[in-house]
Parts: C-alpha cells; sequence; structure tokens
C-alpha cells in the first residue's frame, strides 16, 4: 500500500509534465528510492521511445527528489544512458569516471556503471577495453546473481561480436538472450537484440533470415514505441531488398525510412534542438541562477555592508557632530561661564558696593537725623523757656519764628528717618489690635489748631458700623492719615478739609476700610498729579516758596500704602481742590474681652496685645500717695473749636470722676501757650527724668518746672533703679540710649517690682528700633525727642489721667 502511494505519489510529481520540483525533504530514503526508480525507468522508457526532452525532464525531476547521495547516484547513472542515447558519448564518460569514484564497488549501481562503460567502449570502437570490462561484469555478475545485468552484458557482448564481425558468436548470443529478454520484460533490449541479430544475419549474408528478422524487430520496436529500433528496422529491409535485387521494394522501405527519418529528425532535431536548447537554457538558467545567487549574495552582503558602512557614516558622522557641538558647546559654556562668572563676580561686587552704600548712606541719614535730634531738643525746648519767660513784644515774635522753625526742621528730620527707613526696608508693619476711631479722633484733634491757623474747618466723619477693635499697624496707618490731612490743610486756606472713614465690607475676621482725605483747596493740575508722589517733588517751584515742604510726605505716603498692601488714589482739580483716598484690609481681633476687664493688670496677657492704648489697665492709686486730685494740664477754658471733633468721651468722664469737675468742652490738646495749671494741681506730681545730656536734662526739667512739676534727675539706668525703688513717683521719663544701663534694661529692672508705675520713653527712635519693643518691654508710651511741646505734654497729662483717683 505504501508502495502504491509512493509511486503515485512519483507520477503526481511526473504529470506535473516532468516540471522540476522542489525536493522534498519529506520522504524517506526507502520513499525517495521507490519514487526515484519509478522516474528512472520513465525516463529509459521515454530514451527507448526517443522521447529525449521528456526523458530528461523526468532525469531532473528524479535528481530533485533524490536527497540521498547514492540514490542521487542513480539518476546519474541513467543520465549517462541518456547521454548515449543521445550520441553525447564524451559526456556520457565524463559522468561515468566521475560516478565510478563515487558509488561503491559493491553495489548494483555499480554494474550498471561497468555495463554503460562497456557500451561507450563498443559505441567508440574500443572492443579490447570493451571485452575487459565485459569479463569484469560477467565475474562481478557470477557472484550477484543478478540476472536482469547478466542479460545485458550478455546482449553487450553479442553487440561486441557484431562489431568485431564475430557473426557466429553474436547469432548465438542474439538467439539464446531474446526469448530471455522477453521473459525479463526487458522489451527494449529484446527489439534491440531481434533487430541486431537481423543486421548480424544481414552481415553474415543469410538475407532471408535477416529479412524475417527484421520484420520481427519492426513489429516489436513499432509495439512498443521503439522508434530508433523501427528506424533502424526500415533501412536494413531496404539495405536488404537491395542486396536482394528487389530495388522497388528498397526504394518503398528507405522512402518509409526517410520519411520516418524525417519525422524523426524533425522530431529528433527539434527533440535535438530542444535538448541542445534545453540543455543550454538550463545551463544558462544554472548560471543565471548561479550568478544571480552570487550577485544577490553579493548584493546582500554589499547592501548588508552598505547598510553598515551608511548606519557607520551616520553614526561617525553624527558622533563627529556631537562631539563637535559638545566641544563647541563646552567651550562657549566654558567661555559664557567665564564671562557669566566675571560679569557675576562684577554684578556681586556692584550689589555689595551699593548694599554697603545704602548702608552707609542709610546709617548716615540715621546718625545725622538722631545727632541733629539732640541739639534741636536744645533749641525747641529753650525757644519754649524762652517764651515761657513773658519776652517783649519783638522778642516774642522772633522767638515765635524760631520756634517754627525748629518745628520744621523737627518735621523734616522725621520724614527724613520715616523715608529713610522705607528706603532701606527697615519698616516692618506690625499687627497690633487697637481702636480705629479713637486714632482718627486724635490725628484729628492733634492737626486741629493748625487746620484752624488756616482758617479751616476740620470735619470728621466717622462709620460708626466700623468694629471698636481692629488689628493692624496704627503708628503707619496714623502716619498716613497725618501727613494727608496736613497736606490738606497747608494747601487750604479758609476753606473746608474733611476725614472720612468707611466699612466697605466685612469678610470673616477681616473688614475693609476706606479712608478718604477731601480739600476744597488749591487742587493739584493733572499734569502733576503723579509726579507728586515721587521723592522730592512738589506741584512748583512757587509751592516751596509759598508753602516750604520737601515733596517727601506723599512718596511716604505712597510707599506706606503699598507696603499695606493697597494704593493712594487722588482726585483732584485746580482751583475745586483734592480727594486723596485709599483702603485698607485690617484683622479683627479674635475676642478684646479682656480689654473690658477693668482688673487686669498689666502683663497678664500677649505680648501681641499689650498695645498702650488697650493694655493700660486702670490703676490704682498707691496707698501711701499723698497726691492731691489730678487736674488736666490744660484747665483753661477754651472756646469750642471750629471743627466737629468730639474729645474722648471716657476720658473726659475720668477727669471729671477725677476733678469733681464738669466733662470739660475743652477740645484743644496743645498745651503750649495756655495758661498754666495752678503749682496746688501740679506740685505734687512728681516726674523723674532719666537723662545722660545735661543741656537735654536742663531742658526737660525746665520745661516740666514751668508747668510746677517736681522733677528730679538720674544720670543713667542703675541710678534710676536706685531711685524708683528709694522714692515715690508719680511718672518716669526714660531716655534710651545712655551709658552702662540703658533706658531699656532699666524698664525691665522696674517692671520687675512696679508694674504700675508710668514710664515714658524719651528718645530719638532709630532705625533698628521698633516702637513694639518698647510697648513690649513695659513703656506706656514714647515720645520722640526732639519732641513738639504740645505732644510732649499732650502724652504726660495721658499718663496722669489714665490714673484712677478715688
Ligand atoms: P510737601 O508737602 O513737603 O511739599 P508732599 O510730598 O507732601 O511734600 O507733597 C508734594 C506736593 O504735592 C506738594 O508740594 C503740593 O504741591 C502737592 N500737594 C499735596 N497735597 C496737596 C493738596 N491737598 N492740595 C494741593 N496740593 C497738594
Amino acid at each position: 500500500m505504501k508502495r502504491v502511494l509512493l509511486l503515485t505519489f512519483a507520477i503526481l510529481l511526473l504529470g506535473t509534465n516532468g516540471m522540476a520540483q522542489e525536493p522534498d525533504s519529506r520522504l524517506s530514503q526507502e520513499g525517495q528510492q521507490i519514487a526515484v526508480d519509478a522516474m528512472l525507468e520513465r525516463a529509459n522508457l521515454e530514451l527507448q521511445s526517443n522521447r529525449f526532452p521528456e526523458a530528461q525532464r523526468t532525469l531532473q525531476a528524479a535528481k530533485e527528489i533524490a536527497s540521498d547521495s547514492l540514490i542521487y547516484l542513480n539518476t546519474e547513472v541513467v543520465e549517462s544512458n541518456f547521454f548515449i542515447y543521445t550520441g553525447q558519448l564524451e559526456q556520457a564518460q565524463k559522468n561515468i569516471d566521475r560516478l565510478k569514484k563515487q558509488i561503491p564497488i559493491t553495489s548494483a549501481s555499480y554494474v550498471e556503471l561497468l555495463l554503460i562503460q562497456a557500451d561507450i567502449y563498443i559505441r567508440n570502437k574500443e572492443y579490447l577495453q570493451a571485452d575487459e570490462i565485459l569479463k569484469t561484469i560477467n565475474i562481478a555478475l557470477d557472484k550477484s546473481k543478478d540476472a536482469v545485468n547478466a542479460l545485458k552484458a550478455r546482449y553487450l557482448l553479442a553487440n561486441l561480436y557484431l562489431s568485431t564481425a564475430n557473426y557466429t558468436q553474436a547469432l548465438s548470443i542474439y538467439q539464446e538472450i531474446i526469448p530471455q529478454l522477453r521473459e525479463q520484460s526487458l522489451f527494449y533490449f529484446e527489439s534491440k537484440s531481434t533487430f541486431n541479430l537481423a543486421e548480424t544475419y544481414f552481415e553474415n549474408g543469410e538475407f532471408e533470415n535477416a529479412n524475417r528478422t527484421v520484420d520481427q524487430a519492426l513489429a516489436s520496436a513499432d509495439n512498443y514505441g521503439f522508434t530508433g529500433i523501427t528506424l533502424s528496422c526500415y533501412y536494413l529491409k531496404s539495405t536488404i531488398a537491395k542486396g536482394l535485387g528487389d530495388f522497388e521494394q528498397a526504394m518503398i522501405f528507405l522512402e518509409k525510412y526517410q520519411q520516418l527519418r524525417e519525422d524523426q529528425f524533425t522530431d529528433t532535431s527539434s527533440n535535438a534542438i530542444s535538448i541542445g536548447s534545453i540543455e543550454k537554457v538550463s545551463e544558462l538558467e544554472q548560471q543565471i541562477l548561479a550568478k544571480n545567487k552570487v550577485i544577490s549574495d553579493q548584493e546582500i552582503k554589499l547592501k548588508g555592508r552598505g547598510f553598515q558602512n551608511i548606519l557607520f557614516f551616520v553614526l561617525l558622522t553624527l558622533l563627529s557632530l556631537l562631539t563637535m557641538s559638545l566641544f563647541k558647546n563646552n567651550k562657549l559654556r566654558a567661555k559664557s561661564n567665564q564671562t557669566l562668572e566675571g560679569k557675576n563676580s562684577a554684578l556681586i561686587d556692584e550689589r555689595d558696593r551699593a548694599q554697603d552704600a545704602a548702608k552707609i548712606k542709610a546709617d548716615f541719614l540715621s546718625t545725622i537725623t538722631h545727632e541733629l535730634r539732640t541739639p534741636m531738643y536744645a533749641v525747641t525746648g529753650l525757644t519754649h523757656l524762652l517764651l515761657e519767660t513773658e519776652p517783649r513784644h519783638d522778642q516774642r515774635e522772633h522767638l515765635e519764628t524760631l520756634q517754627s522753625s525748629g518745628e520744621y526742621l523737627l518735621s523734616l528730620i522725621d520724614n527724613i528717618l520715616d523715608f529713610n527707613k522705607l528706603e532701606a526696608n527697615k519698616v516692618e508693619l506690625e499687627q497690633i489690635p487697637f481702636d480705629l476711631k479713637k486714632r482718627v479722633e486724635d490725628i484729628t484733634t492733634s492737626l486741629s489748631n493748625q487746620s484752624k491757623d488756616q482758617g479751616n474747618s476740620l470735619s470728621l466723619e466717622f462709620d460708626n458700623s466700623i468694629p471698636s477693635r481692629i488689628k493692624g499697624d496704627p503708628v503707619k496707618m496714623s502716619q498716613i492719615l497725618i501727613n494727608l490731612v496736613g497736606n490738606a490743610i497747608k494747601f487750604t486756606k479758609n476753606g473746608n478739609v474733611w476725614i472720612r472713614v468707611d466699612q466697605v465690607k466685612q469678610v470673616e475676621d477681616r473688614c475693609l476700610i476706606h479712608f478718604e482725605v477731601e480739600d476744597n483747596g488749591k487742587g493739584i493740575s493733572e499734569e502733576k498729579q503723579q509726579d507728586i508722589f515721587n521723592n522730592f517733588t512738589q506741584e512748583g517751584s512757587s509751592t516751596t516758596r509759598e508753602y516750604g515742604g520737601t515733596g517727601l510726605g506723599l512718596a511716604i505716603v505712597k510707599n506706606l500704602v503699598s507696603l499695606m498692601g493697597s494704593q493712594i488714589n487722588l482726585d483732584s482739580k485746580i482751583g475745586r481742590g483734592s480727594i486723596f483716598s485709599f483702603d485698607l484690609w485690617f484683622e479683627l481681633p479674635d475676642t478684646n474681652k479682656f480689654y473690658e476687664d477693668k482688673n487686669l493688670k498689666i502683663f497678664d496677657t500677649a505680648p501681641e496685645e499689650e498695645y498702650p492704648e488697650y493694655k493700660k489697665p486702670v490703676r490704682t492709686a498707691k496707698p501711701e500717695s499723698k497726691k492731691a486730685p489730678i487736674a488736666p494740664i490744660n484747665t483753661e477754658k477754651q472756646e469750642p473749636e471750629p471743627t466737629s471733633i468730639v474729645d474722648d468721651e471716657n476720658q473726659q468722664k475720668d477727669r471729671a470722676n477725677a476733678e469733681n469737675l464738669e466733662p470739660s468742652d475743652n477740645k484743644n490738646k496743645d498745651v503750649i501757650g495756655l495758661k498754666k495749671a495752678t503749682a496746688t494741681e501740679l506740685i505734687s506730681k512728681k516726674i523723674l527724668i532719666v537723662e545722660d545730656n545735661k543741656i537735654n536734662q536742663m531742658i526737660t526739667r525746665k520745661i516740666l518746672e514751668g508747668k510746677n512739676f517736681d522733677c528730679d534727675i538720674a544720670n543713667n539706668g542703675i541710678e534710676a533703679l536706685g531711685k524708683i525703688k528709694d522714692n515715690t513717683y508719680d511718672l518716669i521719663l526714660m531716655d534710651i540710649h545712655m551709658p552702662g544701663m540703658d533706658g531699656k534694661q532699666c524698664t525691665r529692672e522696674v517692671r520687675k517690682f512696679d508694674r504700675e508705675l508710668p514710664i515714658i520713653a524719651l528718645t530719638a527712635v532709630t532705625l533698628d528700633e521698633s516702637e513694639k519693643e518698647f510697648y513690649e518691654i513695659g513703656f506706656d508710651d514714647i515720645i520722640p525727642k526732639p519732641f513738639k511741646m504740645d505732644e510732649f505734654f499732650d502724652k504726660i497729662q495721658k499718663a496722669f489721667t489714665n490714673y484712677q483717683i478715688y
């Protein structure tokens, strides 16, 4: 069954018109053997029928199936036959020579090889070699008992005898093998032997036998389709007829031969052409294929190499570029780094120099302003004292000019100091709970005289929905308002100045307050409206001549407002007046309850909340004090001010309670020039002046004694501490900068044993000092030195007023 299948497979392969098939490696060796054998058989048949192209294709197909080397060699053995049949003896010999080296002597194929070799020798008329080899074959066949090959060998021997004119031996052998060949189904050899027998008869002169035998051969050849033998038969028949004198018959057979040969020639030649062409084509194809393969291999290699080369080149180029760019970059970077480093260090130097310069300038201004304050203290203080001595009319005029000039210089110094602080970014905002209403009222009060001098009415419109206590920086806020209101008063004559404070909104724990200072004074031209906020800028030179000033006030205002996160707005028209406004956010303190607790003592609260305006608890008079109830310093009844300011109600009530007096309708806080308090009213108030500068000691003392205060002097902190411990004072005026124990340290020490004694810092606050620190230490108030007399007495009076006297 398996064999049938394999044969079917082989036939199927051949059925594809002998087209070359891909070698089927799936076939086993046995399968290959069977398939190739079948194909070789077919090829042989095709050869015997003179169908050479088909035989060649079959052989080619067999070769392609035969992957096993021995089977493949078998195909080449048959191919050698092909060369013999087609007359290519040389090619056949080459094949045989090669195969002899490859096919083992013991194999059956080797005998076939020798048979082919014998055939070649006979055809090449190399009879001795043929004889030799046939003998060898016989020896080999004797051992193998290969009947088929033995018959073939006998056939070749007969051929040798025929070729060598040994007709009797030839006849004998042919006669002997023809029936055997038929028996073995070696039909070709049977036909061929029959023809050869006829030929032998003819050569031997036995024409009758020859004719009879040739007919047998012709019949056999026709029967099997052995065209070559048929041709030979007709030719022999013609020759025999000619030999018999039957020329007509001879002609007929010759014509038949020629006809058949012509057909055959056509076929053969076409076949030959085909074979040649096929061979050549196949050879060319193979060469082309081989070349193509070489070319394609080379192409692949070249492509591979080309691709590799391109890749390598590209990589090399990229690497070079990268290296170059890195190198260049590095060089550039190094260069630019160097340049930058150079510039950087130059900039750092510049910055350091600028910082140094700024620091030097700031320190210089700070020192200068501080140093100016001390002599200015003498100027303003002594002027005040002289004015108190009831000078002549012309002297008073000069002294008053001296006093106003001194005050102007003082405010200039203050401005420069503030501006210096702002410029040096030394200004820090404080977050302290305070009473905005009280603050604004105080400012209004303190400026009301100035307003009156200009013939102006000063009005405050305060929105009462504003929380009583807000958290912020009251000093900076006051500075802004003082500057704006001061300007409004200064640049308005016989007109009105309004201060408006309104709550815009309240969001959770914050409120937005709108501040507005309006006047109906001279107004500011549109071109100058922006410039006036710059440093040292005034509207024009005439302004300086007419109004004085430095042009620093609005620059300070602008800086402070922006420091508080807002901006200043201006709406002004020449001749109509100006409105300066700004909005500020203030935090609302968590609770202000403790401020209302009358029993709360100073320092019982957190430092942030110890702002003097609120921290001052109601003090109880010391039991041993023999002091008389204190009277307000300015007891002189005043005409009501043209302003709508209402003095602090609580304060007035306190005073009224203290003195059993009706609340004073006096709203003028300026004590200078007012009628002195009576000696009995003030004499019992003992003030300790702590001051290291002898001139200042003298001036302060004279000023206070001018108001009938009882004064004592301490030259430094240690001396002051001793005196405070040994004596009873109603107020301490403490200088800060002193040798040995300074004013701050002294106050700290005092606070350890006396929390109620009022202590006012009398100092020129420098850049590095914060007001907050003073309050934290335990000072009740600060009077900047040199002071304006009204401010000085106002603060002293406040200190006493805060006493609750029973
Ligand atoms: P100073 O008042 O010392 O001159 P300011 O910076 O406070 O400096 O003001 C700058 C200038 O702006 C003033 O010189 C004045 O020309 C103008 N100015 C300021 N406020 C007003 C105002 N309310 N009405 C008219 N002009 C004003």
